[in-house]
């Protein structure tokens, strides 16, 4: 009784089980269910929170899939008054659920066939200095939703018995999403933890809404608090951008408002990205998409821009290579603009680069048969393969040796070329290139 005079406001709660009941899983509240019923026997509380309390309150449709290639259909928070790793460990041993993972700051992840729930215990944060990792200590859940980033995703839903479903929302959350604003909690917030700039605009677009007037003035005033990120938070929260459906709405505002160019002063979010973006899209699956918008988004850089990129963002080493291929591509990208190049020239020309930089430059290049040549190679010449192979060129009787990878590589040419269809084609080209080599 005493927690919930303190939550309430207006006077008013509002109780959200009913659409619980009607945007998740049977499965998923059995769960949160059965989580509950633990933590009250060891006298723990237990809410929902973060974006999941959001989007029922939004009614969003597309309610909380987990990452584009976890195959989760449900990726859900739930914060423990408590101890919430002895609470899923309890879970755990019933079998209503797997622990994938635990950590000693109190956090535990359970499985279950497609949903996944994080569980943390209630936390205080402090931070020594900006950018640092907070000081973590155990709290309530006010301590705990005041370190949150915005408003509208500082909300809980009680998910104990006696108040069952009941919206906690101290920080006025509710009313924020009604005006459709993004504000932040406190003024510090953004000099905190500068990776909550890219976060507000990616709500702020995601949802169609606008940064408080007070929280816009801060984020200006905060981008250079940019600077004190590491290269891999920065990273991953570009990464959650290019997961948005259109994540050029939310790279058009950051460079509007200054904050791409702190980054890398060569970013761009202009036209060009939206139509490009928009262009992948139409050609990618969803998995594929956000290391194609990298490629893309560095499409106008230098090769010493890239390398500073680069190593700002701690790209891994796959993506970068991928990066500077698109680049070295472009740069060579003039050679496949004749139209009448035959297919084993456009194999040639393009086999080396990393499959992604093709793709890239297959969307952003502005010359017609360029990027005819360019689907060409990606949708069928890299998978032609001749027939004969080194043990079956043996078999004619060419022995091993140079010669031998000359013929290979003839035969290739050929397949491509589409001068040689059957096997016995490539056999009679295999024997007349033998004596004439
Ligand atoms: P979505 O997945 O739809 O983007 P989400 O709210 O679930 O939304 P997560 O990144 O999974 O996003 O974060 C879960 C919650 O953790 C957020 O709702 C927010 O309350 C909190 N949070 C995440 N990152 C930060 C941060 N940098 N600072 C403060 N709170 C954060």
């Amino acid at each position: 009784m005493r927690l919930r005079r303190k939550y309430c406001y207006n006077n008013r709660v509002m109780n959200l089980a009913h659409r619980m009941e009607q945007h998740l899983p049977r499965q998923l509240l059995e769960l949160i269910k059965y989580i509950s019923e633990q933590a009250a026997r060891n006298e723990q509380r237990v809410y929902l929170v973060g974006g999941i309390v959001r989007d029922l309150l939004l009614e969003d449709p597309s309610l909380r899939s987990g990452p584009l290639d976890s195959g989760l259909r449900f990726d859900i928070d739930l914060t423990v008054e408590g101890d919430a790793v002895r609470l899923a460990q309890q879970v755990a041993d019933t079998g209503k659920a797997k622990l994938l993972a635990h950590h000693r700051f109190g956090t535990a992840k359970l499985r279950y066939e497609n949903l996944a729930l994080d569980m943390a215990t209630a936390r205080k944060e402090t931070y020594a200095r900006p950018g640092a990792l907070p000081a973590v200590t155990p709290g309530t859940l006010k301590n705990d939703l005041i370190r949150r980033d915005f408003s509208i995703n500082a909300m809980a839903i009680s998910l104990s018995s006696n108040d069952y479903g009941e919206l906690v929302d101290p920080y006025q959350g509710k009313s924020d999403l009604e005006r459709h604003l993004i504000r932040v909690l406190h003024p510090e917030s953004f000099s905190d933890d500068a990776t909550r700039i890219l976060r507000a605009v990616r709500y702020e677009q995601r949802l169609g809404f606008e940064l408080e007037t007070q929280t816009a003035r801060l984020l200006k005033r905060n981008t250079a608090m940019l600077d004190t990120i590491s290269g891999d938070r920065i990273r991953h929260e570009l990464e959650l951008v290019f997961r948005e459906e259109q994540p050029e709405l939310a790279i058009r505002r950051l460079a509007k408002l200054g904050v791409l160019q702190r980054i890398s002063p060569c970013l761009k979010g202009d036209g060009w990205i939206t139509e490009r973006f928009d262009r992948a899209r139409r050609l990618k699956k969803p998995t594929q998409l956000p290391s194609l918008y990298f490629c893309l988004l560095i499409y106008a850089f230098g090769e010493g821009e890239l390398e500073q990129f680069l190593g700002r963002l701690n790209m891994p080493a796959k993506l970068s290579h991928a990066m500077r291929d698109t680049l070295r591509l472009k740069n060579t990208l003039w050679l496949l603009d004749t139209a009448s190049l035959k297919p084993s020239e456009i194999y040639h020309l393009l086999h080396e680069y990393a499959p992604l930089a093709t793709e890239a430059n297959a969307i952003a290049s502005a010359s017609s048969p360029a990027q005819r040549h360019l689907q060409l190679f990606l949708t069928k010449l890299r998978y032609v393969k001749a027939s004969l192979n080194g043990e079956e060129l043996k078999r004619l009787g060419i022995s091993p040796g140079p010669e031998m990878g000359e013929i290979l590589q003839r035969l290739h040419r050929a397949k491509l070329d589409g001068e040689v269809r059957t096997k016995a084609d490539e056999e009679r080209l295999a024997l007349s290139l033998s004596l004439e080599l």
